[in-house]
């Protein structure tokens, strides 16, 4: 990966990266769009992360399928597609982590205890193996792309982060490979979380700003839904990821499947 990524730099060439778990959708699609645009070659990382997982979490039964992925991204222009295996990113005996403290320690990062640390090392090798000029993160995982921002920054890696508005199911559920966990019920039951970032800023637009109201308004609607469990709900700022800020952000679980979503109140929610 590097050699070619080297060869192509020495053209003269950019280059921009993808980082993906695989189970492409048009979430992904759309980072990729964004790369092409900006970029004259396009890798795609496919890797489901082990060491980001908790014990207990979804691992094994995140949906892998290959044939599915190369079918999507054989129509968008990809140049090339970096499947490292675990035991190349892993080898016996690696036992460096990379931690991001501060933006990584609240809310995704107290939920999932070591997530933004396999994350952060992950990408650290991933920046390592292809040395993007930029890489894209899609807002879907806000707090993930402030990490990676901070993490880019402290550790001196020469790539611009760029960061791509979350692509949504007309209902309004934000598209995620764990949707497909979903069964139907709790599929008409996930709307609950578009639906509540949608009438926390509408309460704001409406002139709302005291974090209790609006953080009310987001539970009342997701706690309206009996399949839904508030994992949290917090309004915060979105560069550090504690209160007070416009970001409303989002865990919930629906039956056995963990969802997350965010939206700025200050901006009108789409569609
Ligand atoms: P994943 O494969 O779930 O690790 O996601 C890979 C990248 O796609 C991450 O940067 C995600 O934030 C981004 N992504 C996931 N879902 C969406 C979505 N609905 N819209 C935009 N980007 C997304």
């Amino acid at each position: 990966m590097l050699d070619a990524s080297r060869r192509w730099r020495a053209q003269g060439h950019t280059v921009g990266l993808v980082p993906t778990m695989g189970a492409l959708h048009a979430g992904h699609l759309s980072l990729i769009e964004a790369a092409r645009a900006e970029n004259d070659v396009v890798v795609v990382s496919i890797f489901v992360n082990p060491i980001q997982f908790g014990p207990g979490e979804d691992f094994a039964r995140y949906p892998r399928d290959r044939a599915h992925d190369e079918g999507l991204l054989s129509g968008v222009g990809v140049d090339a597609v970096y499947r490292p295996r675990v035991e190349a990113m892993y080898p016996p005996g690696a036992s460096t982590r990379v931690r991001v403290s501060g933006v990584a320690d609240p809310l995704e990062g107290a939920a999932r205890p070591g997530h933004f640390e396999g994350v952060a090392t992950v990408v650290s090798k991933l920046f390592t193996a292809v040395e993007p000029d930029r890489a894209y993160f899609g807002q879907k995982d806000a707090q993930q792309a402030a990490v990676v921002r901070r993490l880019a920054r402290d550790l001196d890696f020469p790539v611009e982060i760029r960061v791509g508005v979350t692509v949504r199911e007309p209902d309004g559920l934000a598209l995620s490979s764990r949707n497909a966990y979903l069964d139907p019920d709790e599929r008409r039951s996930a709307v609950s979380l578009s639906a509540a970032l949608r009438l926390a800023s509408a309460a704001y637009a409406a002139g709302e700003r005291r974090p209790e109201q609006l953080r009310k308004v987001l539970c009342g609607r997701l706690e309206a839904e009996s399949l839904a469990r508030v994992e949290y709900a917090q309004v915060v700022d979105p560069e550090t990821f504690t209160p007070p800020g416009t970001l409303a952000v989002l865990a919930v679980r629906i039956g056995k499947t963990r969802l997350i979503d965010n939206h700025d109140l200050s901006k009108v929610f789409p569609g």
